[in-house]
């Protein structure tokens, strides 16, 4: 069987050690238009911020471990055209300049995603930036200590850590969305309020609901918006991700976006051609639908099912509940499946408790406060989302929330089910039974 794999970061190099691990005998040949593989894109905001002292422990594989393996590993080789008909692949061989005919019986498409860039007027200024790959990780930390004052268009995950990173080190950080609330895809306004006062605590202007028009300047850069002009050394663009799928236009289903639909088993509308990672749609459990969400979370473990699927369907797809988190001045932020607003914009019948409490008892030497959200439907009782903010660790509780919403259990399941009580860790009741618990009395009232 021969197999091509075109791209490999985390979705690509997941497949390719699970292809060979599961077919050993399988022609494995990779293309990868860069020159590294595996970058663990997390690592930037931590990057910049000192935290991590060495870049190179962001890569966990490298050509030479799939090579070994048993790979053909072709860096710096670019898949420019898929004839799915014929099942041929034209490849541009970027140092030599060359461009050459390959052949396959099954194709993998892990060419991920790319960052959105805005029809906005002069984007394309040199003081404008991404922040995705590698090479782009190299950019940022080399300009960082001539760049004083920087602004972030775009208050998501990837933006939110990089204003902690810059505003931990001395510079002058501007948060601009059009949204009112920083992180408003991911959390509720109690927790976002939360956020948005440690931001200012430490000196980050806000420009919240404020749309970016336009781009200037060559020395400095000015960055108009609806609402005025703020003007900083370099600003960068964090305002999404596309699914990077233009090869496949019109051979394969997609969703509007670009994205990939593939069966439980990743398999495309084409028998022939999986797809894993930033290139294809999820399955959402929370609303049992498709949607787009670019995760490594999902890129590890669709890479993992190409693997298995790749000859004959095996492993289904367990879908995602997009569990995500971060940590911004040393608070925990984490959150899974469905935000309060989230469920209204999609017409979900959803109520919700927010609650706060201790995390253990307060006889302890020390204790630390933990906000809390549970969103569930009110005639099943099926939760379908929570969010946790603490100072102490929380984020393992996201997990269990996840594993609630992947197993359909109610809020009732969760008032009662069995955890650990130990004064050093919590109460008799975990803080999530007791989230749980408020949700019961809400509803039998
Ligand atoms: C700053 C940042 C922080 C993040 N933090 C988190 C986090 O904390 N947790 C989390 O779960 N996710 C996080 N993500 C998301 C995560 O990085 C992505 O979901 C993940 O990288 C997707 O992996 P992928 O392999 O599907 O795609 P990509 O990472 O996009 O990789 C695709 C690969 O394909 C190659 N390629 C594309 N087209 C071609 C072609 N035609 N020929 C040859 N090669 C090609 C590219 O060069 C690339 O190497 C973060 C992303 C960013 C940018």
């Amino acid at each position: 069987m021969k197999i091509i794999v075109i791209g490999c970061t985390h979705a690509g190099t997941f497949a390719v050690k699970q292809i060979l691990k599961e077919h050993p005998d399988a022609e494995v040949t990779v293309y990868e238009r860069n020159d590294n593989i595996s970058f663990l894109s997390c690592g930037i905001a931590l990057y910049l911020d000192g935290k991590v002292a060495d870049p190179k422990g962001l890569f966990y594989s490298n050509p030479q471990e799939l090579s070994t393996l048993g790979a053909n590993v072709k860096m710096l080789h670019s898949v420019v055209s898929i004839d799915n008909k014929n099942k041929k692949v034209e490849v541009k061989d970027i140092k030599k300049d060359k461009v050459f005919t390959d052949s396959y019986d099954k194709l993998v498409m892990t060419t991920g995603s790319l960052p959105v860039l805005p029809p906005i007027k002069g984007a394309d200024n040199k003081r404008v930036h991404f922040c995705k790959n590698w090479y782009d990780a190299q950019k940022l930390f080399k300009i960082a200590k001539d760049n004083k004052r920087v602004a972030i268009v775009g208050g998501g995950y990837i933006g939110a850590e990089l204003v902690e990173a810059y505003s931990n080190h001395g510079h002058d950080v501007t948060l601009i969305d059009t949204n009112d609330r920083v992180m408003h895809k991911y959390f509720d306004k109690s927790f976002t309020d939360k956020i948005e006062e440690s931001y200012l605590e430490h000196g980050v202007k806000l420009n919240l609901g404020e749309r970016v028009q336009s781009f200037t300047g060559d020395d400095e850069l000015t960055i108009t918006t609806n609402k005025g002009n703020t003007v900083v050394d370099m600003a960068i663009l964090c305002v999404g991700f596309k699914p990077n799928t233009d090869l496949l236009k019109g051979k394969v289903d997609m969703m509007p976006n670009g994205a990939i639909i593939t069966n439980e088993y990743m398999q495309s509308s084409d028998p022939d051609i999986f797809g894993a990672g930033d290139s294809v749609a999820v399955h959402y459990n929370p609303t049992n639908t498709s949607a787009y969400i670019p995760l490594a979370t999902n890129a590890v473990r669709q890479g993992i099912l190409v693997g298995n699927n790749i000859e004959k369907p095996t492993t289904k797809y367990m879908g995602t509940q997009s569990s995500s988190g971060l940590e911004l001045y040393g608070h925990t932020i984490v959150s899974t499946g469905l935000t309060m607003k989230m469920a209204e914009d999609d017409n979900v019948r959803a109520h919700q408790v927010v609650i706060k409490d201790n995390y253990r008892p307060e006889f302890m030497p020390t204790t630390e406060e933990v906000l809390m959200s549970l969103v569930y439907d009110p005639d099943t009782r099926r939760i379908l989302g929570g969010a946790l903010m603490s100072k102490h660790d929380v984020s393992q509780s996201a997990n269990v929330l996840s594993v609630c919403i992947q197993n359909k259990n109610t809020i009732d399941d969760l008032a009662m089910v069995d955890m650990l009580f130990q004064p050093n860790f919590d109460r008799p009741f975990n803080y999530l039974n007791i989230l749980a618990q408020a949700a019961q009395d809400k509803e039998n009232k």
